[in-house]
């Protein structure tokens, strides 16, 4: 079974990669294609791993390399869910935090490439969370932590004009309902922290100014994915230092 479920993690992997692709160009998602010649590629490529395994990882029409991007997020996709499978067996569970970690990859891709945090992936990402609240970390958990999340990086936006965009303060709600409260507080920390070290390590190269902008998104997603699996562990762990 576990193999199964990491077939199926292989196949969303390859549609994240699509969706990657698509969603930034306000496409809707169509057949996968080569983004240099704009052929549709052919059934054989869909699968980036096998096309870089068995076609040298070229574009069959124009021969141009595909994106390192799509057999990492395959990889990545198998990953999770093997782990997810392992940890959680199948249980509503596993399909709620599956779901959670493919929109935090696809968040974290076109984030990246982009300097974007799609309303088409967050918005509907939201909506979900609050029904899966009901679920995994129970309504109350996961309004609390929406809140704080919500709050915290909506006084960040605020404090730095235009320094962070208004998808940052929806990634931070959608996570904080996904993982609730306290878990929430784990993730914050984790993005503002590794952000923060980020921008000083930056402006101290001269990389960049003072004022430029810090992409908290990726930090978000790390905090985020960390806080989702091991958030419980992390503040039990914290609340023992104290007895
Ligand atoms: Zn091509």
């Amino acid at each position: 079974m576990i193999i199964l479920y990491s077939l199926l993690g292989l196949l969303t992997g390859a549609f994240l990669n699509l969706a990657a692709d698509e969603l930034p160009q306000r496409h809707s998602l169509g057949s996968p294609r080569c983004p240099y010649c704009g052929q549709n590629y052919l059934p054989s490529e869909w699968i980036a791993v096998f096309s870089f395994l068995l076609l040298r990882g070229r574009c069959q029409h124009c021969r141009a390399p595909l994106s390192l991007r799509r057999p990492l997020l395959e990889l990545g996709t198998v990953l999770a869910f093997a782990f997810l499978w392992q940890r959680h067996g199948p249980t509503p569970l596993l399909l709620l935090f599956t779901f959670y970690i493919c929109i935090l990859f696809l968040v974290l891709v076109i984030d990246l490439e982009h300097r974007l945090i799609l309303n088409v992936v967050i918005l509907p990402a939201i909506l979900i969370a609050g029904v899966g609240s009901l679920i995994f970390p129970g309504p109350l958990r996961a309004l609390a932590g929406g809140l704080i999340g919500f709050a915290s990086f909506y006084l960040i936006a605020l404090a730095r004009k235009g320094g962070m965009g208004g998808g940052d303060v929806k990634l931070a709600a959608f996570i904080g309902l996904a993982t609730g409260f306290p878990s929430i507080i784990v993730a914050l920390l984790i993005a503002i922290l590794a952000g923060g070290a980020t921008a000083l390590v930056l402006v101290l190269s001269r990389v960049k100014g003072l004022k430029s902008y810090i992409p908290y998104g990726p930090f978000l997603v790390v905090g985020g994915l960390v806080a989702l699996i091991y958030g419980p562990q992390i503040v039990a762990w914290y609340l023992r230092l104290y007895h």
